[in-house]
């Protein structure tokens, strides 16, 4: 157990990409998890190792909805509670969108009454996206963004904005010790290959030889953090004793255009595919970066993985993914090309 306490960590979102590369890493540190989740854009696979370990337990329940008594009833064990939950994805958090914003208003309010019942510490997986279309570079936790509150992402960006109120009033108020992490792009393995992502998109037309879609003129900006390292912040982050501490930027400093990813991925991979340009999505932010001082002084938090090496094994992990036939998961600008 590595002296590590066996007190139960609730890790909502278990089944998604981060959530469920946390679970592997919470169970790695000594700790019992229960995995909540509503398989909304999580998958079963993404918990096949975690379900062979029998110190990972697994629920099924929407968070929107009052939480099941098969986890109130466990809040007297529950130290700590990581709220993963929520689509991360442009198209998934809009497909529905009413349901995206209280997932993380509503969602967010029963998993922190659930904590302060628990008297456990809360980390809250806020985002990047609650800068909006930025105007300040790189983006420092001081900055207070610039969001559009009535377009197709503010359910999103509003929803984590008010996400993130409701966690420092519950801090403020002394009903529950809380941590903020503002995650940055972040890609690897066990992303789906219809998420709809950047990263996700362009490995997976790359390697079926499909157009790479590159939307607007590609020069807009991202920093990509990969997955290993962002959930190590996560988790240092969750560690921190500073009950003040603010929200904390975690992602990777390097800023690259869309463009720039396109050819970076088509060299990788050694695709013929040819780039083609598609049209800019509304209110998509022109350039965003992170100021991640704060990570490395509280934190001592960087993160060591260079974009080519994450990009290699996430391109060898779809290319096993593609190769077992998961057809159903190509990207939806293909499959809506192929129907
Ligand atoms: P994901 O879509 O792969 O995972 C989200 C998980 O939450 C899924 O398993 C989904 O089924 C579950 N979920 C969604 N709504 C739910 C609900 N109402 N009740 C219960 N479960 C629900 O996304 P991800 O990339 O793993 O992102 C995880 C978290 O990190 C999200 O909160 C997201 O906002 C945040 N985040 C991610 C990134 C990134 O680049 N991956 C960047 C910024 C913030
Ligand atoms: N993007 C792109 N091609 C794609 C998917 C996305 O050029 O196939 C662009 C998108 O317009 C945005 C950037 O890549 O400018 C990152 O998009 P993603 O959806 O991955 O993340 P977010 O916009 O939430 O940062």
């Amino acid at each position: 157990m590595n002296g590590v306490s066996p007190d139960i960590v609730l890790v909502a979102g278990s089944a998604g990409f981060l959530g469920s590369h946390l679970c592997d890493l919470l169970l790695a540190e000594g700790h019992r998890v229960i995995g909540l989740d509503s398989f909304c854009t999580g998958r079963p696979e993404n918990m096949r190792t975690l379900a062979r370990d029998p110190r990972f337990s697994f629920i099924e329940a929407d968070i929107v909805d009052p939480l099941p008594t098969a986890l109130t009833r466990h809040a007297g064990q529950i130290r700590r509670v990581f709220n993963l939950a929520c689509p991360a994805s442009p198209p998934h958090y809009q497909t529905n969108p009413e349901h995206t914003l209280l997932t993380c208003v509503t969602g967010t309010l029963h998993l922190l009454r659930l904590a302060e019942r628990a008297r456990a510490r809360f980390l809250q997986a806020s985002t990047s996206e609650i800068y909006g279309d930025p105007e300040v570079h790189p983006q420092r936790e001081d900055y207070w963004g610039h969001v559009n509150p009535t377009g197709p992402r503010a359910c999103y960006d509003e929803g984590k904005r008010a996400a993130e109120t409701l966690c420092f009033d519950f801090a403020r108020s002394g009903r529950v010790s809380v941590r903020v992490a503002r995650i940055f792009n972040t890609y690897g393995p066990r992303m789906r290959a219809d998420d709809g992502r950047v990263v996700s998109n362009m490995i997976c037309q790359a390697l079926s030889g499909e157009p790479m879609t590159v939307y607007g003129s590609g020069s807009q900006t991202r920093s990509f953090c990969y997955v290993a390292d962002l959930v190590d912040g996560l988790a240092r982050l969750m560690k921190l004793e500073d009950d003040d501490a603010g929200p904390v930027n975690l992602g990777c400093p390097g800023e690259m255009s869309m463009v720039g990813l396109a050819e970076l991925v088509k060299a990788l991979t050694g695709s013929a595919s040819p780039v083609v340009l598609r049209p800019l999505p509304v209110d998509d932010p022109r350039r965003r970066c992170p100021d991640i001082g704060r990570a490395t002084e509280l934190l001592g938090w960087t993160p060591d993985t260079v974009l080519e090496a994450g990009l290699r094994d996430t391109i060898d992990w779809f290319s096993a993914e593609i190769g077992a036939g998961a057809a159903h998961n190509r990207p939806a600008d293909e499959r809506a090309a192929a129907e």
